[in-house]
């Protein structure tokens, strides 16, 4: 570069400093100079303008990223502790809820903390608390094992996990260890079914619900109304049931044979890597967007009749409000998924009831029509937690699953009869409720 060039090029940043800062930019300056004095070169401290600085406040839904006065990404245990301001703590940035791990003072961004230690011995994995499952999985692969975590590219380890325990109520979490067991990969992938073939689907899909008793069988079905077409996605995995030293090239007969037998637009089902698995679906794709959920018992084909019609409704009448995306997730987990754990956990405050998450994800373009979207999610929940209740489930009393709960959820409506006990710990291990200071649901 020639010395105008240079020159030219630095004018901009010498007049700027000679404008004077506002007393309010100077104390937020002042906050992020000290925080990059407290802490070590493990850690860094990074200002608007560069590049680290906007990764660390990006999130997957647009919505949920605020521009924060500085990103600090802490390389050590000691050094997540030097931030003493009104802070975020951001995992993957999955978090649909504006808030929870976004903020106008310090971001936390936990990704320099990214180790994956895998002891053979002990069957586990010390997973650090910046990690998102793309990468776990990964890592583990070269041990031909694996984990239970996330099932589409992006989600962090640390939200996804802490979703059931409380979110960052507690404390900042630096590392999970979790149990591995043996995998050579899956057979799945993605199956679109178009609107003329949805009764087909539907009636496979309450099938599999009913009958497939198979814990290592598993589907998600999206209903979505997306501009032209109605979307049905299925994401299949299954191990090989006999044998976890091969890859499974397809899976146990019985299972999916009714899903596979519904006309496609597109399918991707093979076997293959977990790896490639997450990555069917895209990270982020840049819109606003919120999570709403219904506690279910049972996917019958009537009431899959009623998301059909809902995801067709919304999505007609909110494309004129620039409607990217509206989608029902079907999760049909086995009923007995929370008997497999005897310890005591945050959510679910009930273990012996299997309620099924559904899940309510709109995806739209403007923050004109943020109130219009949340409205709907909350009606369209409504019509179908009615058509559940008169077809004569029991989920009244159904605890609303956190990572899909809206932010105003009311703590009573998560974690039931746990809140008391809850408070009582927080009382414990935060006295000073340090942790006050992030967003999010609080105890
Ligand atoms: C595309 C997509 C797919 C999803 N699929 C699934 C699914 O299949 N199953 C499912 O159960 N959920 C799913 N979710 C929901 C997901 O589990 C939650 O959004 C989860 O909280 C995301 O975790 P994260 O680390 O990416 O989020 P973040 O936004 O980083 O964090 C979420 C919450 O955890 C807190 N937190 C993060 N890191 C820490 C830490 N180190 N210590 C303390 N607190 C911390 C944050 O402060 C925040 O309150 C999905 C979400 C998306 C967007």
């Amino acid at each position: 570069m020639t010395i105008f060039a240079l020159l030219t090029a630095l004018l901009p940043l010498a007049l700027q400093s000679l404008i004077p800062a506002s007393s309010h930019q100077r104390q937020q300056d002042a906050v992020c100079l000290q925080i990059q004095e407290d802490i070590s070169p493990a850690s860094t401290v990074y200002f608007p303008g560069d590049d680290r600085y906007t990764a660390g406040i990006m999130h997957w839904a647009s919505s949920s990223s605020e521009n924060s006065i500085c990103v600090v990404e802490p390389g050590s245990s000691e050094d997540v502790a030097a931030v003493r301001t009104s802070f975020a703590v951001k995992g993957g940035g999955h978090a649909s809820n504006v808030g929870f791990s976004s903020t106008t003072g310090v971001q936390i961004a936990m990704s320099r903390i990214s180790d994956v230690k895998y002891d053979a011995h002990s069957q586990t994995a010390e997973i650090g608390a910046g990690l998102k499952w793309d990468d776990v999985y990964a890592a583990l692969e070269a041990h031909n094992v694996s984990v239970v975590g996330g099932r589409v590219s992006g989600v962090g380890v640390a939200g996804f996990t802490l979703g059931e325990g409380g979110f960052n109520n507690f404390g900042i979490v630096t590392k999970f260890t979790l149990k591995t067991f043996p995998s050579k990969g899956v057979w799945g992938g993605f199956q679109y079914v178009a609107g003329t073939d949805l009764a087909q689907n539907a009636a496979a899909v309450a099938d599999f619900c009913a009958n497939v008793t198979d814990p290592k069988a598993n589907i998600i079905s999206n209903y979505g109304k997306g501009y032209m077409i109605y979307l049905h996605l299925c994401l299949l995995a299954c191990d090989d049931t006999n044998s976890f030293l091969r890859r499974p090239k397809s899976p146990p007969p019985g299972i999916f044979d009714n899903l596979l037998a519904v006309p496609t637009l597109f399918s991707d089902v093979s076997s293959r890597n977990m790896t490639s698995f997450v990555k069917l679906v895209p990270d982020s794709i840049g819109l606003r967007g919120a999570f709403h959920t219904v506690p279910i018992l049972k996917f019958t084909p009537s009431l899959l009749d009623v998301i059909a019609n809902e995801s067709a409704f919304w999505g007609t009448k909110l494309a004129p409000k620039g409607a990217g995306l509206i989608t029902y997730a079907i999760e049909p987990f086995q009923p007995d998924i929370y008997e497999h754990n005897p310890d005591k956990t945050a959510y679910p405050p009930v273990r012996d009831v299997g309620y099924l998450p559904l899940n309510l994800y709109f995806a739209w373009v403007s923050a004109e029509f943020d109130e219009d979207f949340h409205a709907a999610m909350i009606a369209s929940g409504e019509v179908i937690r009615q058509a559940a209740i008169a077809e004569g489930q029991d989920i009244t009393n159904g605890p609303l699953y956190p990572n899909y709960a809206f932010p105003e959820t009311p703590l009573s409506e998560i974690y039931g009869e746990n809140v008391a006990e809850l408070r009582r710990i927080k009382q414990i291990v935060d006295p000073k409720d340090i942790m006050g200071l992030a967003g999010g649901s609080k105890f």
